[in-house]
This record gives structure tokens, sequence and C-alpha cells, in this order.
């Protein structure tokens, strides 16, 4: 669980993020829904923890691990979070397998368990005929469910994705959406998506939250949202994807 208690994040004099209150649920696939600008990076960015809130705290599980008033910031790679971003920087002279058992060699496992757990990510991401391939030999959607699998092999208790679909054409956007919703179901991490497809959130999440102007303006279900919009403002934007 992620909770988020009266978050804000300003730059200079402009408020990124005002007053954002909510609670992201064990294994559910929560997506953030707005238009540009409204804050659904920054909000990510500091669940990751690669910005500090100006105001409020944040806690992961039964951790606290980011609060304004006391100054507590834990660095992002002690916060058990997975991330994936638009450009899904894989190291070019490692192969898949190495790439996506990365995280844990600086890990006390033993061997065996570092293999099965690679084993694991490959095979929640489909990729166990690929192992051996270098990232340059992989298609655009190779790579990012390689990103992917990277970022479960941690186990993570959360896994944030910042628009990974962006860059990719139709048919890929797709198959992926198939792909991440497939290691939805498989795992108990909950899965932070953004996004600015209607259409795409609609699909996917168990539920929307949709921003404007740095508040959540609604979270709820897609069905609740579609059917009982809170404002003018959310019935408007449901209603252009639809
Ligand atoms: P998009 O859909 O275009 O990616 P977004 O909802 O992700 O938009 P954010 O990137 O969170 O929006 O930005 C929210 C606001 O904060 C914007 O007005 C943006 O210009 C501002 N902002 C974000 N990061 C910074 C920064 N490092 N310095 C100054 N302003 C910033
Ligand atoms: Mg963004």
């Amino acid at each position: 669980e992620l909770t988020l208690t009266d978050i804000a994040k300003h730059f200079g004099d402009a408020a990124a993020l005002k007053s954002v209150t909510t609670t992201m649920r064990d294994g559910e696939f929560l997506a953030l829904l707005g238009p540009s600008g409204c804050g659904k990076s920054t909000l990510l960015r500091l669940l990751a923890g690669f910005e500090h809130p100006t105001k409020g705290s944040i806690r992961i599980g039964d951790r606290e691990v980011a609060n304004a008033a006391s100054r507590l910031n834990v660095p992002p790679e002690d916060r058990n979070i997975g991330i994936v971003f638009q450009s899904y920087a894989l190291w070019p002279h490692m192969s898949v397998r190495r790439n996506v058992g990365y995280p844990l060699e600086i890990r006390r496992l033993s061997k065996a368990e570092r293999e099965a757990r690679i084993d694991a990510a490959l095979a929640a991401t489909a990729l166990e005929p690929y192992g051996d391939r270098m990232p340059s030999d992989l298609s655009g959607g190779q790579r990012q469910r390689v990103a992917l699998a990277r970022c479960l092999v941690s186990d993570p208790t959360a896994v944030l994705l910042d628009e990974p679909l962006a860059n990719l054409d139709v048919a890929l956007r797709a198959s992926m959406q198939a792909v991440f919703s497939d290691f939805h179901r498989r795992t108990t991490a909950t899965m932070v998506y953004v996004t600015h497809d209607q259409a795409e959130a609609m699909a996917m999440a168990d539920r929307i939250a949709v921003m404007n102007n740095g508040v959540i303006v609604q979270l709820d279900t897609p069905e609740a949202l579609y059917a009982r919009p809170r404002s003018r403002f959310v019935a408007e934007f449901i209603g252009e994807g639809a």
C-alpha cells in the first residue's frame, strides 16, 4: 500500500501538486490520467524518491519514506520500488539475462536463488526465448519487456510506469497492454500507471485517478467514472476518450 498525506510539490512559485491525499492499494492497477502538465509525472517521481515533497508525507507499506516536516527522504534505491519510464535504459553490452539479473548482483543471494528469480521474471514477461540475446537484437516492445523484467526481479512493493507505451506503434501498444495486464494478474505489487490515453486507462486499470491542476479530482473505478463523474471536468475528459 502507498499512502500520500497532504502532499504538495512546488517548483519555485509554481505548485505542480497541491494537497494530494490518497491511498494506492496492494495489488491494484491504478492509472493516473489527466491533461499535460497536471502533475502525473511529478507524483510518480515523488513516490520513486527522485523529488522531495514541499509538504506532506509518503508511506510505502508500513514505512514512512518521505516527510517534508522532518526532512526525511529515503533514496530511490532503498524504497523497494520498480520503475519503468519511456526510455528504458538497458546495458547494451550485457545479454537480456544479465540485464534482468543486474539488480540482484549487489545482493547477497545464492546463485540458485538468483537464477530462479531471473527465470521467473523472464517467464512473467514472455521473454524465455530471448535470455541470451543482446538488447540491440530486440524490438522496441521486447526491450521494454526486458525493462519490466528487470524491475520485477527485486520483488518490488510497487511498480511505477510513466507512459511506457508512448513511443510505440498501435499494434505494439496493444500487445504490451496485454503484457502489463498479464503481469498485473501474477503479482501483488501495486502498479501505478501514468497515461493520458483515456481508452488505455479504462481498459487496463482497476481504478483511475483523474488529475487536473495538481490535484486528484476523482479516484474511482472506470465504470463509476464513466457513469457518475463528479464534475464537469471529469465528464468531459472521460467523454473525450470514449
Ligand atoms: P505530461 O502529460 O505532459 O507528461 P504531467 O502531468 O506529467 O504532464 P508534470 O511533469 O508532473 O506533468 O508537471 C507538472 C507541472 O510541474 C508542470 O507545470 C511542469 O512544468 C512543472 N514541473 C515539472 N517538473 C519541473 C521542474 N523540474 N522544474 C520546474 N517545473 C517543473
Ligand atoms: Mg509526464
